[in-house]
């Protein structure tokens, strides 16, 4: 009997067949994730597969899971909805892929506190939806908030829609985690204040997330508002004004620069695209367009596209389909040819135009920019995610340094190691991994720091 079926029949014996597989086509779409985005990455990642795929349903069958890897030494890697961009949750050992998304109960919700308890699989919609029918929202989601799931946000996301108001995920986002231990025993804890840093952003390195209590906010009523600008310096001082307008309710400030709102489609077909313009993708308070669009025109802005707050996630498209990473994806569908970059740029709006010029001189028309602001930790940033036109590692690492030069800090997406991502949590995870997957068989390979982690220096 080879590895792989004695493996698939043992998973088989834990939970129900239909929920293992071992056809190629299903480990290969569970192996992989949206890595894709990365010409490196996929050079790198494209023949990395699971040895068997499987879908527990319950807390109990998870358990059995975890307990039979841990005893045989088996890799396992957990897997949300696979959206990650850097191949967070492909298995680069094989193994298990332990797909979560049947893990996606709602295990309660105080509606006098908006803390929701949820297992690690809920997709991050059903926690807007539900937590907005009690006057409550997600303090920030990822544009991909109808597929992602709240395990793997926490684990390999960042911000997203709501960052401009209450920060990203290390901002209070989590009251606890409940983590079961990757070893034979699989005991679970539950872990909450400083101790939740570990498994933030951690690519599932320090432990396997199985629930979450989610501190949300009170409800917003939002409308959507698009602006239309034919000079993107000027995009990026509104946009500077709207976010530092501390009487102004906003939840998404995205600037996009020509020709990038023409891959826009939907948008674009809804008239809100003006030819050769640059354009801002707007979340407002309720009320608050009519004010924003006549502090629009000062910058010679044009109000193009709104919808209402009864509108909200309800129409054929919102906007922040097209933001964060969102707008990366409508690129490589008009042309694969493009890849990106994520850093941060000087959010003061005239260094940020400085910095952007000397990248236009640099790149020539191999660029196109796209910046969100953001807080964190209370601090207003400005993330760009910005197109550049490269197939090869070392035109794509060029442009890197020449960010890096400019005090333009990168956070890799052309990388899967963990710890070469500035936003990961050093010692606070190598705490957590020593303690909860001391024998490395959680999603093994992520973390170039492991031959440092020496477990009676950091724990
Ligand atoms: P996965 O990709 O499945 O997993 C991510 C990581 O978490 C992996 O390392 C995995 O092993 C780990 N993980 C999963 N479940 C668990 C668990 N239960 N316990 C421990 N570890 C676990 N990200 C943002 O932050 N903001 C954005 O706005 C954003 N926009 C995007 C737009 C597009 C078009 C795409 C393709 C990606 C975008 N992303 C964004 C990245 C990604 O979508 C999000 O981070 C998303 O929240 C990941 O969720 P997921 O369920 O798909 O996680």
């Amino acid at each position: 009997m080879s590895d792989q079926t004695e493996l698939a029949e043992a998973m088989r014996s834990i939970v129900e067949a239909k929920n293992v597989f071992t056809d190629a086509r299903s480990v290969g779409v569970f192996s992989r994730d949206a890595f894709y985005y990365s010409p490196v990455l996929r050079e790198q990642l494209g023949d990395k597969l699971a040895d068997v795929v499987v879908a527990p349903q319950t807390l109990e069958e998870l358990q059995k899971v975890v307990r039979y890897a841990a005893q045989h030494h088996i890799p396992l890697t957990p897997r949300g909805a696979g959206t990650g961009n850097y191949g967070q949750c492909v298995p680069l050992q094989g193994g298990l892929v332990v797909t979560m998304h049947k893990m996606n109960r709602i295990l309660g919700f105080d509606t006098a506190t908006g803390v929701m308890r949820v297992e690690a699989g809920t997709r991050m919609g059903q926690l807007e939806r539900l937590g907005r029918e009690a006057g409550w929202e997600l303090k920030c989601y990822p544009s991909t908030w109808a597929t992602a799931t709240i395990g793997g946000f926490i684990g390999g996301g960042f911000g997203g829609v709501g960052s401009i108001r209450h920060g990203v995920i290390w901002d209070d986002y989590l009251k606890s985690v409940t983590v079961m231990e990757m070893t034979p025993e699989a005991r679970l804890y539950r872990l909450e204040g400083q101790d939740v840093a570990g498994f933030i952003h951690a690519y599932a390195q320090s432990g396997l997330i199985v629930e979450l209590e989610v501190n949300l906010a009170p409800l917003v009523g939002w409308e959507e508002a698009v602006i239309c600008l034919p000079d993107y310096g000027q995009a990026l001082r509104l946009g500077h004004l709207l976010a530092t307008d501390a009487g102004l309710d906003k939840r998404l400030i995205a600037m996009c620069e020509w020709p990038i709102p023409r891959f826009f489609s939907p948008l674009a077909q809804a008239g809100g695209v003006l030819e050769g313009n640059a354009l801002m993708l707007l979340e407002l308070g309720q009320g608050s367009t009519p004010q924003v669009a006549e502090q629009a025109a000062a910058f010679g802005g044009r109000l193009t596209y709104t919808a209402p707050a009864e509108q909200y996630h309800k129409g054929k498209f919102c906007l922040s389909d097209f933001s964060w990473n969102h707008t990366t994806l409508w690129a490589l569908k008009d042309d694969p040819g493009w890849t990106y970059l994520q850093s941060r740029f000087d959010p003061d709006p005239e260094a940020a135009i400085r910095q952007c010029a000397v990248l236009r001189a640099f790149h020539g028309e191999k660029l196109a920019l796209h910046h969100e602001y953001f807080l964190q930790s209370g601090t207003l940033g400005l993330a760009a995610l910005d197109l550049i036109y490269y197939q090869t590692e070392a035109e794509v690492y060029a442009a890197t340094a020449k960010r890096e030069e400019l005090g333009i800090h990168v956070a890799d997406p052309h990388s899967f190691y963990l710890d070469s991502d500035p936003r990961w949590g050093g010692e606070a995870v190598l705490r957590a991994k020593a303690r909860y997957n001391p024998h490395n068989l959680l999603n093994p390979g992520k973390l170039r720091a492991e031959p440092l982690l020496d477990n009676s220096r950091v724990w």
